[in-house]
């Protein structure tokens, strides 16, 4: 018997989001459930939005959360390596297969007709998609253009008539018409892949017996599909499972709710617990009791139970949850848990530093330390009033600083610094008045540590919450000054963007 294969391939181009948290977990107890192997692949065949720090933070959240897998980038394995950034011949040698066996075709179309034909397209109210304009070029001309260096992708053969059956685990037989599937570029001019191949080559080599993903991927499915009958190789199982949600049944967003696994190991959620309620996402025990470990998850699991209703990610809920953790853990183990969430010496040391110059006593250390301990701070509207700045300025400071700061790559004391000086000069302020509300919002008061270090301290996440809570105190943004502002404060990065080029 074939052995399960299951894998979670997180593209690592932003913060790590529960979302993966949640597919790991579903994989890795339908492995383990079937004695199988859980993989971990970086998917960074987009070179611009991925990076190693993405790729770290990832993997250590998942780790965090108590996962685990059998193969991955960090650990080896026989089908190493695991990052597709570093498999590029194989994918080049795959798309260059399925040109020789007539599958795929060398696509010569530059920007410009490719923009036209999609002008044209929209106009006409048709289906947007490649018009296979290349497909009528003969071998020999193409060899011609090849010869002459002219730029190419590759494309795959789609065809434009009858459905693409998907059978689904979960959804059982969904169908999709050929005709609305485009024919994906399955490789670059540059050489490098797109999702598509990579995401196909790999699952085949790495031998993925079972493909679980979210429902998002379901319109990927057709050309996966084809890809494997173009190679003539067997397709793995495929299931889609529901998108998280708000409460408010939209699509779980950062806007609404914190998405970032790192967000809730630094307000101190119990990594059990955060994987407790990532699995009664669309899942329940047999006996419907709400808390289980990870153990009881696997051994209980079945994939078959899982609804399709759009799962409700509740942070009310998971407080509460996380609540029954807590008081349920042996003395020894709670003062375990609370070291680890910031009562050591990594972080102690980091807090140190700041209070240290400041006090007389070291009963005096809880007062100025708080803060960096704490959630969300206290705060209330009059504690940003300000003898120069009045109260829609701060918010819009605020604001301004938060769309800066969610641009941010990497999170540090420096970056922190530019984006706040910058910010402060394009608005015309003098830094210290600039400074005041960022005081009150991080630290809840205006005389406390210096405010940048205590952001970099804090983490980007804490810091996104204290932001986003102080423009709430303060009335937050009407629909109005959400469009105004965010016009206004793009039309700052394209001044600033202008003079760095002169
Ligand atoms: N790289 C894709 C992602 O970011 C993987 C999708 C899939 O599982 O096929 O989620």
């Amino acid at each position: 018997m074939t052995v399960v294969r299951t894998r979670i391939a997180p593209s690592p181009t932003g913060f790590p989001h529960v979302g993966t948290a949640y597919i790991a977990l579903f994989n890795l107890c339908f492995a383990k459930q079937h004695g199988g192997q859980f993989i971990l692949r970086i998917e960074d065949t987009d070179q611009v939005r991925s990076t190693r720090e993405s790729e770290e933070q990832i993997l250590s959240s998942l780790k965090w959360l108590g996962l685990t897998w059998d193969e991955g980038p960090d650990i080896g394995g026989k089908h190493a390596p695991y990052r597709q950034s570093e498999r590029s011949a194989i994918y080049k040698q795959h798309a260059n297969q399925l040109v020789t066996d007539g599958h795929a075709f060398h696509c010569f179309c530059d920007a410009h007709r490719l923009e036209t034909l999609r002008q044209q397209q929209q106009a006409d109210k048709q289906m947007l998609g490649y018009d296979g304009h290349c497909l009528q070029l003969s071998a020999q001309e193409v060899a011609e253009k090849l010869a002459a260096g002219e730029s190419s992708v590759i494309r795959m053969k789609v065809p434009r008539e009858g459905v693409c059956e998907i059978d689904d685990l979960l959804r059982g037989k969904i169908d999709i018409e050929w005709s609305n599937v485009d024919m994906q570029v399955l490789l670059k001019a540059d050489g490098l892949p797109t999702y598509h191949l990579a995401n196909v080559v790999d699952d085949h080599l790495m031998e993925i017996t079972h493909v679980i993903r979210g429902e998002e991927w379901i319109n990927s499915a057709p050309k996966h599909l084809l890809l494997y009958k173009y190679f003539g190789w067997q397709a793995p199982v495929l299931c889609h499972m529901p998108l998280l949600r708000n409460p408010d049944k939209s699509k779980l967003s950062k806007r609404k709710n914190p998405t970032s696994i790192t967000y809730y190991q630094r307000m101190g959620y119990l990594p059990q617990a955060v994987l407790n309620y990532l699995g009664r996402m669309g899942w329940s025990m047999p006996d419907e009791r709400e808390k289980f470990s990870l153990a009881d998850m696997i051994e209980h699991f079945d994939l078959k139970r899982v609804s399709l209703g759009g799962p409700i990610f509740d942070v009310a809920k998971l407080s509460w949850l996380n609540g029954q953790w807590l008081k349920e853990l042996s003395v020894p183990d709670f003062m375990q848990a609370f070291q680890n969430w910031a009562i050591n010496s990594d972080y102690l040391s980091l807090v140190a530093k700041q209070i240290q110059p400041r006090i007389e006593t070291l009963s005096d250390a809880v007062n100025w330390a708080s803060f960096f301990f704490a959630g969300t701070v206290n705060l209330s509207a009059d504690k940003f009033t300000h003898k120069k700045l009045s109260t829609e300025e701060i918010k819009r400071i605020l604001q301004y600083a938060l769309w800066d700061f969610e641009q941010l790559r990497i999170w540090n004391h420096d970056q922190i610094s530019l984006v706040l000086s910058q910010l402060s000069a394009a608005l015309g302020y003098k830094l210290r008045d600039f400074m005041f509300p960022f005081f009150v919002a991080i630290a809840g008061s205006p005389s406390s540590t210096p405010v940048m270090e205590s952001m970099g301290i804090l983490g980007a996440d804490l810091t996104f919450a204290r932001l986003r809570h102080a423009i709430d105190i303060l009335g937050g943004l009407s629909k109005n000054e959400q469009s105004e502002w965010q016009k206004h404060w793009s039309s700052l990065k394209s001044v600033d963007s202008t003079s760095e080029d002169l």
